[in-house]
């Protein structure tokens, strides 16, 4: 079962919260709408669920157009920030909720929650209240819960919000996982990037009610189509540069040339250069090369990559570069030495037009 928005648009009063947003979630994929705090993310998945009516665009499921069909009829699975289990049914009621409601006989409810809450291995809680639950527990009753009735789409808004940094790592593993072995076309909210990455099949990038790109974790990551989208992925350097003659220049004298293949329309004039961690070497001489003078000012050498973090006081920048832990041993690098730091690769996008 697919599922496409279509130049979906929605007002609050005077407010736009989407306009013209076009999704679509390819049958059987897990796809993540990610985005900042208010870029509309809630309400297009409300739209898609039918909570929410747009005032324009339409949401097909499949080849029906569902834009107007109520949330009932459009066989949804829901999964919100807050578990929202019934406090006062067992996990096992809770889980079978759906399926009474739907009126299945006593004995397929039984299998049917035996089997999911074996898969969740949560079959010795079945007698429980939800207050003997964990956090990450009850999440995943929530999560068979509203697998239960076997609905066509599985929407989850901020699954893991609530839960502690370990915890949320775990599910988020475990949710792909069940997706695989389910494989209910699913749509679920953060605005947590890493998390996006580490799930999603697809992953549509918003802000301010608009979607800036959508498409494979790998696509977006490597080709992100403008600055916001860049940025929002975090760990980057942010360099401003000065463009010349197809050039990117830093520093007042234009001291330093950053290579990078120019994006946008080779216009001279001020730009950022956005350059990833991995993108910049650190060296113990210049080299006569075009390099900038750096202080470190803290390492970070746990884990397989060694953090630097460093200050180039002649062009008032922080930067930020990861290097491997060989070439760290070999530097033999320590808090508060000068080193040199040369960028390798950098992207400069081409500046907005606003017509
Ligand atoms: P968050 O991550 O904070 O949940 P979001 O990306 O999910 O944000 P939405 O909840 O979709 O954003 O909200 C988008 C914008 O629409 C926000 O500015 C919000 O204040 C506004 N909005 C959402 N629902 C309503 C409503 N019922 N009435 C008025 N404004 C609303």
């Amino acid at each position: 079962m697919s599922i496409t928005a279509t130049k979906v648009t929605k007002r609050f009063g005077n407010f736009v919260a989407l306009e013209g947003v076009s999704v679509d979630c390819p049958a059987g994929k897990l796809v993540a709408l990610l985005g900042p705090s208010g870029s509309g993310k809630t309400t297009l998945l409300r739209i898609i669920a039918g909570l929410e009516v747009p005032d324009g665009g339409t949401v097909h499921y499949e080849d029906d157009d569902v834009t107007h069909q109520s949330a009932k009829d459009r066989h949804v699975g829901f999964v919100f920030q807050h578990y929202a289990l019934f406090r006062h049914m067992t996990v096992f009621e809770n889980v079978a909720f759906g399926l009474r409601v739907r009126k299945w006989p006593e004995e397929k409810v039984r299998n049917r929650v035996g089997e999911l809450l074996q898969l969740v291995r949560l079959e010795e809680k079945a007698g429980q209240y939800p207050a003997a639950l964990s956090g990450g527990q009850k999440q995943r009753i929530a999560l068979v819960r509203a697998l239960a009735p076997e609905p066509k789409v599985l929407l989850l808004d901020e699954p893991f919000g609530a839960l502690d940094a370990k915890v949320r790592v775990e599910l988020r593993h475990w949710l792909r996982r069940f997706h695989d072995e389910f494989h209910v076309t699913s749509i679920f909210v953060t605005h947590d990037q890493e998390e996006a990455f580490e799930v999603a099949d697809k992953v549509v990038v918003m802000n301010k009610g608009r979607v800036e790109q959508q498409g494979a974790p790998i696509q977006v990551f490597e080709h992100p189509a403008n600055e916001f989208v860049m940025d929002f992925l975090g760990n980057v350097n942010k360099l401003p540069v000065r463009v010349e003659g197809g050039k990117a220049l830093l520093g007042e004298k234009g001291q330093v040339e950053i290579p990078t293949r120019l994006l946008g329309p080779k216009e001279n004039g001020r730009a950022d250069a956005y350059i990833r961690p991995h993108e910049l070497d650190i060296s113990r001489s210049a080299d006569g090369g075009n390099c900038m003078l750096a202080q470190i000012v803290h390492i970070n050498p746990a884990g397989s990559i060694v953090k630097v973090r460093l200050l180039a006081g002649d062009f008032g920048l922080m930067i930020n570069v990861d290097i491997t832990l060989e070439r760290y041993r070999t530097l033999e690098l320590k808090p508060g030495e000068a080193v040199y730091v040369t960028p390798k690769a950098a992207k400069i996008f081409p500046p907005d037009y606003t017509i």
